[in-house]
C-alpha cells in the first residue's frame, strides 16, 4: 500500500527516524556543535544537546569566548562543563581568567591537570578528574576519552555520544592509531585535524627546522594526507558531518584540506558526506546531526 502523504511536511527519509523511540511522538532533540575557534591561535568547541552545553578546550581568549558565546544568545554561565584534551595554550589559555572568575566545573585526567596547574601557577582550583579510556557522564553526554599521540602530559580525543547520536573530536595527533581508527569509526560526525600540508611544510621560511620536525612526527599535528586517509579508513554509512579543524596559518590552505580529504573520500566511495573547514579566528556554522 502506498503511503498516503498526511504529513507532507515531514521528511521521510528512513535515516530521520533511526533513532526514533517507538513509544515517541516526536523527534529526539538534536546533538549540535560549533566551533568557536580553530588552531593554533586558540581552539574550542561548543557542543550542545538538550538543554546541556559542553565546551572542549577553552584555548581562545577570555573575552573572544564571552563575545563567540553571546553570538549564540550563550553566557560562560551557561556552560555545564570544560573538557580539556590537553595542556598546550592553544587549548588552555582561558583558563586562569576562566578558573577566577566562573564555577564551571573542569574535567581532565590528573597529568594533563596538574601539567596546566604548573604551566599557569594556578592554586589548587577544583579537577573533576577522569581517566583515559574510562568512559563517564555529564548530563545527556556519554564520554569516552581515548589517548592520542602527540607531545603533552596525556592528550586524549573524545568519542561523545548522546541517545541519539554521537561525535568524535580529534585535535593535536602525530598519527592515526588503530585505537584512534576504532573509536571514530561510527560516528556521525567527526571532528579531524587537518593541520599541514607537506610541501608549504617544508618550503616555509619562518619556522626551524627542529620545530618542523617537532610538528610532523608522531607526537606533533596531522598532515592533510593523514587526515584524508583517516576519513577515508573511518567513514563508515553513519558518517554524516566531517569538520577539518587546527589549520596551519602558513603551511595549509582550506583549499588544499578539503581537496585532498575530498579526494580520498571520492577513491573510498564517500563522496557525498559534506566537509566543512573550521574558522580560525571566528565562529564556524553549527552543525546539526
Ligand atoms: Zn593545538
Ligand atoms: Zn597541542
Amino acid at each position: 500500500m502506498s503511503q498516503t502523504p498526511s504529513h507532507p511536511q515531514k521528511n521521510t527519509n528512513p535515516d530521520n527516524f533511526r533513532y526514533h523511540h517507538p513509544l515517541s511522538h516526536s523527534h529526539p532533540p538534536p546533538f549540535s556543535v560549533t566551533l568557536l575557534g580553530s588552531g593554533s591561535s586558540g581552539n574550542a568547541a561548543l557542543l550542545h544537546y538538550n538543554s546541556t552545553s559542553i565546551l572542549i578546550d577553552a584555548g581562545i581568549s577570555l573575552r573572544q569566548l564571552q563575545l563567540r558565546l553571546s553570538s549564540l544568545n550563550l553566557t560562560l554561565n551557561s556552560l555545564h562543563a570544560i573538557l580539556l584534551t590537553h595542556e598546550h595554550s592553544d587549548h588552555t589559555a582561558a583558563l586562569p581568567q576562566l578558573i577566577k572568575k566562573f564555577n564551571i566545573p573542569l574535567y581532565a585526567n590528573r597529568p594533563t591537570a596538574e601539567a596546566i596547574c604548573w604551566q599557569y601557577k594556578l592554586e589548587n582550583p577544583v579537577w573533576n578528574y577522569f581517566h583515559t579510556s574510562k568512559p563517564f557522564h555529564i548530563g545527556p553526554f556519554h564520554v569516552l576519552p581515548f589517548s592520542v599521540s602527540h607531545d603533552a602530559a596525556d592528550p586524549v580525543g573524545f568519542l561523545i555520544s548522546t541517545p541519539s547520536s554521537s561525535l568524535a573530536i580529534l585535535t593535536d595527533l602525530g598519527k592515526v592509531t588503530n585505537n584512534v581508527l576504532y573509536n571514530i569509526q561510527n560516528v556521525n560526525c567527526l571532528i579531524i585535524e587537518a593541520n599541514y600540508d607537506p610541501t608549504l611544510l617544508e618550503k616555509d621560511s619562518k619556522r626551524p627546522w627542529k620545530t618542523k620536525q617537532r610538528i610532523s612526527s608522531n607526537f606533533g599535528h596531522l598532515s592533510n594526507t593523514q587526515t584524508a586517509q583517516a576519513i577515508a579508513s573511518a567513514a563508515s554509512p553513519s558518517l554524516k558531518h566531517i569538520i577539518l579543524c587546527h589549520l596551519s596559518a602558513d603551511c595549509n590552505s582550506p583549499l588544499l584540506a578539503l581537496s585532498t580529504v575530498q579526494n580520498a573520500l571520492h577513491l573510498s566511495n564517500h563522496s557525498h558526506i559534506p566537509i566543512l573547514c573550521a574558522k580560525r579566528d571566528d565562529v564556524s556554522p553549527t552543525i546539526q546531526f
